[in-house]
């Protein structure tokens, strides 16, 4: 699959300290893609799932300890 692929292609962009603007975004690219292909709503999952702290729940978070 691409999509794990490009996030080996992260990681070594990431241990070297460059390419990394350009990785990242075939990540997302190949990500991004492979949603539309599952017919799955991306920004409508986020927004469900990172709209308030997963952690406390609230907006802005009120943990103690940032996760
Ligand atoms: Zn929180």
């Amino acid at each position: 699959m691409y999509l794990v692929s490009e996030v080996g292609e992260l990681a070594e962009a990431l241990r070297k300290g460059r390419g990394v603007e350009r990785e990242f975004a075939d990540v997302a690219a190949w990500l991004l893609s492979l949603a539309n292909l599952a017919g799955v709503d991306l920004a409508a999952c986020m927004e469900e799932r990172y709209s308030s702290c997963p952690h406390c729940g609230n907006v802005p978070c009120s943990c103690v300890s940032k996760p």
